[in-house]
């Protein structure tokens, strides 16, 4: 049976906009001594915009970005979005992919006017040939913490596009507050390196580990969990659900995929990163009340 001290932390949780899937998950968040935090769409907005495009000298323009918007046209991603939307925005009109394959973690590859494409990191499309494309300008673009991404066709690179995403407004607060309460912070990013680093800086974060595949995510954690004993994870998307699931304790943003909301033992209702620190007061209030 639940305890009563549970049952009324369940609820004041719930009127806080901070959702229990049951009083364990409680019980695992008092004890929590580090978090790990997805990037896109959990430390930041997940509203990632367009702001520079360098295209292969030849190609052009349109034909570039009708290509790009068609093969993002089928993928769900937060970056595949933003390039369709830039596309939508120039009033180029494009049809959809002949075919098309969404590489969870690296990209998206499809045919399009009967050509092969291939959108995504550096090392989907060729990591040489990316890093030496247009004088290194995806170099410059990481440092000022955008993602990139890269268009590939027959031919070879076609385009590098820079994105940015803007860090939440309540980020730094809500890592500040649980640093105080004495939790170890960390990101963890599918992203490169660089732009990894330049968002870091941005925020109190204790370190971060960028290009994570999902499967990674998930080896991370395995490692906070023998180093630290009682972890949380944080993560909006289909790729961290598998880490949502192997910490202490899963925690989704309450806009995220349906499949981290299904896999996570605490939803934060308005995406409230706040609410974390909150959350973790009040599972200790009330293990005290239990004990
Ligand atoms: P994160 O952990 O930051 O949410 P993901 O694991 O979803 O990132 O993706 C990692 C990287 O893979 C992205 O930064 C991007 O370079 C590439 N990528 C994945 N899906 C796509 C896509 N649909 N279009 C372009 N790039 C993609
Ligand atoms: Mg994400």
């Amino acid at each position: 049976s639940i305890m009563p001290a549970t049952l009324s932390a369940i609820s004041n949780g719930a009127r806080n906009g901070i959702l229990f899937k049951g009083g364990a998950h409680l019980e695992n968040l008092s004890h929590v001594k580090a978090i790990a935090f997805d990037k896109t769409g959990t430390l930041t907005r997940g509203k990632p915009e367009v702001t520079d495009i360098v295209i292969r000298e030849g190609l052009s323009r349109e034909s570039l970005l009708k290509a790009a918007a068609s093969i993002e046209s089928r993928s769900n991603h937060p970056l595949a979005h933003a390039v369709v939307r830039f596309v939508q925005n120039e009033q180029i009109s494009f049809s959809p992919p002949d075919h098309l394959e969404d590489v969870s973690g690296w990209g998206v590859k499809g045919t399009f006017d009967k050509k092969e494409w291939r959108i995504g990191k550096a090392s989907f499309v060729g990591i040489e040939e990316a890093s030496a494309f247009a004088d290194g300008a995806a170099l410059q673009f990481e440092e000022e913490g955008k993602t990139i991404i890269f268009v590939s066709d027959d031919e070879g690179i076609a385009a590098v596009i820079a994105l940015k995403d803007v860090i939440r407004d309540e980020t730094k607060q809500a890592l500040k507050t649980l640093q105080e309460e004495g939790i170890f912070t960390i990101m963890l990013t599918g992203d490169s390196d660089k732009t990894a680093k330049a968002i870091a800086a941005e925020t109190p974060l204790g370190t971060y580990i960028a290009e994570c595949l999902p499967e990674h995510k998930v080896d991370h954690v395995k490692d906070l969990l023998k180093k630290y004993g009682t972890v949380a994870m944080v993560g909006d998307g289909i790729n961290d659900a598998p880490a949502l699931a192997t910490a202490s304790v899963g925690i989704a943003m309450g806009e995220g995929s349906d499949v981290a909301l299904e896999t996570a033992d605490i939803v934060l209702m308005k995406n409230d990163l706040p609410k974390i620190a909150e959350a973790i007061k009040l599972s200790r209030k009330m293990q005290r009340i239990v004990k």
